[in-house]
């Protein structure tokens, strides 16, 4: 469980931490995706939906500000591959 004074603050209340989603819940408040990665818009007032794709963990967003909808991906450690210039 996270410590409640780091969640920051959520429309909408969260579980009694007795419940057994209650970390899934607080987990998704801390990583899901604050702004869009198209126009950089707060995502405050957007969609942002979590599942589960094996071990990964997918947001479904929509923007209110462009309308963008996509899957943000949370991932923990990320190898990328430049090519030599
Ligand atoms: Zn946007």
């Amino acid at each position: 469980m996270v410590d409640p004074s780091l969640l920051p603050l959520d429309p909408h209340r969260l579980p009694d931490r007795g419940e057994w989603f209650s970390p899934d819940a607080e987990r998704h408040l801390l990583d899901r995706p604050k702004f869009c990665p198209t126009c950089g818009g707060s995502l405050d007032n957007g969609m942002i939906t979590e599942y589960w794709r094996s071990d990964e963990r997918v947001f479904y967003t929509w923007c209110p500000s462009c309308s963008w909808t996509g899957n943000v991906v949370k991932v923990d450690r990320a190898t990328i591959f430049e090519a030599e210039h």
